[in-house]
């Protein structure tokens, strides 16, 4: 397959920069397939192990996405803490992952891509005190990688709310399975608008991987590397 180079991909500057920072010059097979389609705003279906840049492959569209999207009209008005009204940002978008390890390096590439960009993300896992994490959640974020069981408890707690999500991610979807998150996605998916991007991701397909995708996913495009 021909190399495509980033700078073909029509990133915002901010973006190109960050990912010129890096050292990056060719996108992986399965950025150079999966980026434009994303960019369109279509749904994916990726089937891609972790070290083939999958992780690029969606932080980079959804921050780009998030810069054209950004105006003063995606800032939620909510109530402050002494009754006034004030601006902060709505959640737009949700990466869901099954461990504390992804969730982090996640995390640390959103920073890597996003840093010229004022985009701001949060990252909540389990295991850890939650004060740290909703403190970030109430300063305002415009990305939130999460695993399922933290975020379910900070909904529930109300700190997250996700009826302003545009894009999702569903990253690992057969480790999720594996660790036995399906009745948390079950029980998330109905909080997300039906109007938004969704781009999954799994290392395997087999059959109950395919039909959560189907219940999940809108038309998507098929990528795959091998
Ligand atoms: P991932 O599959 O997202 O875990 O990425 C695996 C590793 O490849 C990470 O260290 C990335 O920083 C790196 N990487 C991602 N995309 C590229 C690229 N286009 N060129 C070189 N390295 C990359």
């Amino acid at each position: 397959m021909e190399t495509v180079k980033f700078e073909e991909l029509q990133l915002d500057d901010r973006i190109l920069r960050a990912v010129t920072d890096m050292g990056f010059e060719e996108a992986s097979p399965i950025q150079a397939k999966a980026i434009p389609v994303e960019l369109e705003g279509c749904d994916i279906i990726g089937q891609a192990q972790t070290g083939t840049g999958k992780t690029a492959t969606f932080a980079i569209p959804i921050l780009q996405h998030l810069l054209a999207d950004r105006s003063e009209e995606n800032r939620s008005e909510t109530r402050g803490n002494k009754g006034r009204l004030v601006k902060r940002r709505a959640i737009k978008a949700l990466i869901l992952t099954p461990t504390r390890e992804l969730a982090i390096q996640i995390g640390e590439n959103i920073t890597d891509y996003g840093k010229y960009t004022g985009i701001r993300h949060a990252i909540i896992f389990g295991g850890v005190k939650q004060g740290p994490q909703t403190d970030l959640l109430q300063a305002g974020v415009d990305i939130l990688v999460a695993t399922p069981g933290r975020l379910l408890d900070l909904i529930r707690q109300g700190y997250v709310n996700l009826s302003s999500i545009t894009h999702f991610v569903l990253d690992e979807a057969d480790r999720m399975l594996d660790m036995g998150f399906i009745a948390d996605i079950r029980r998330l998916l109905p909080m997300l608008p039906t109007k938004r991007q969704t781009l999954f991701f799994s290392a395997t397909m087999p059959k109950d991987i395919v039909n959560l995708s189907r219940s999940i996913l809108s038309n998507p495009t098929r990528v795959e590397v091998t």
